[in-house]
């Protein structure tokens, strides 16, 4: 019997198979959970449907920058399950110019309001809704940070400062909601080459420095990413909240490394 039995999870950021939402799916799935999956709109739900179905998940339309939106899919929930267990926000968004070159000339005003609304603000937004169908229940929210939240990185820009304000959101929500039962937390991926990702100037890039200098000498994948979640979103996890958990084969560890130290 999975660790997840018997848990009703509610999973956004769903796009493609390469997504982390899926790799995240993947794994509660197999750990015994009953999915839904949200899709961002009609062209996501062309590619979220055939993927659910493998699933078993039901899905749902969610555009998270709509609050009527967000009110229908609590609304989906309560009405086909009457509560819920699990929420995973695997979401963000900043227009393109905003996160190549320039830090200082390419965060435009309305780029700088863009990111924080949709990767930060909409956590917010998803746990209040989430809240009242976790009642009596051990709840469980989950999101997806990145190092960029505590360090500056080449092209992450504006996303850097809205995984700042991700991370608070964090530890804001876990005080208030502990109270009540629920437990949130975060993880902070390395990078794994995804359709968001693709919109970050050099990103092939990052991914050989990573893999060269982590301690594990890799990249992470959907699968290490996807049983962190599971594992932090189970009763196994039932004394964390309002932590970031690093999922990035030790790379935010390390001050220097000598990779070519590694030759033979
Ligand atoms: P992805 O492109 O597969 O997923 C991003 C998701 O955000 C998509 O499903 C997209 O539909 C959704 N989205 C964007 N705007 C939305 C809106 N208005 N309403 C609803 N959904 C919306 O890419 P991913 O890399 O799997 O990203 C998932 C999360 O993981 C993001 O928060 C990302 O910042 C984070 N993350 C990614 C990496 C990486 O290297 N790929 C590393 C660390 C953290």
């Amino acid at each position: 019997m999975g660790f997840l039995t018997g848990k009703r999870a509610l999973i956004v950021g769903v796009a493609t198979d390469r997504s982390i939402a899926w790799g995240i799916a993947q794994a509660m799935r197999r750990e015994g959970a009953t999915l839904a999956l949200s899709y961002a709109n009609d062209k996501f739900k062309e590619r979220v449907v055939p993927l659910a179905e493998t699933v078993e998940a039901i899905t749902l339309p969610l555009d998270v920058s709509r609050d009527e939106e967000v009110a229908a899919a609590f609304e989906f929930i309560r009405h086909e399950w009457g509560s819920l267990d699990i929420l995973v926000h695997a979401v963000a968004f900043a227009p393109r110019e905003a996160l190549a070159g320039s830090f200082v000339d390419n965060t435009s005003r309305e780029a700088f309001q863009v990111a924080h609304d949709i990767s930060s603000y909409s956590l917010t937004a998803l746990s209040r809704g989430a809240a009242p169908l976790m009642a009596g229940r051990a709840g469980a929210i989950l999101t997806l940070s990145y190092l960029g939240a505590v360090r500056s990185l080449p092209n992450y820009n504006v996303m850097g400062l809205a995984k700042a304000s991700l991370e608070a959101n964090v530890r804001f929500l876990a005080a208030d909601l502990g109270p009540r039962g629920i437990r949130v937390n975060g993880i902070s991926a390395g990078p794994i080459k995804t359709l968001a990702a693709a919109g970050i100037g050099g990103f092939r890039k990052m991914l050989g420095r990573v893999a060269a200098a982590a301690p594990l000498r890799r990249n992470v994948t959907l699968e290490d990413v996807g049983n962190a979640a599971a594992f932090l979103c189970s009763d196994l996890a039932a004394g964390i909240t309002g932590e970031i958990t690093y999922v990035d084969a030790g790379f935010n560890t390390v001050g220097m490394s000598f990779p070519e130290d590694d030759e033979p």
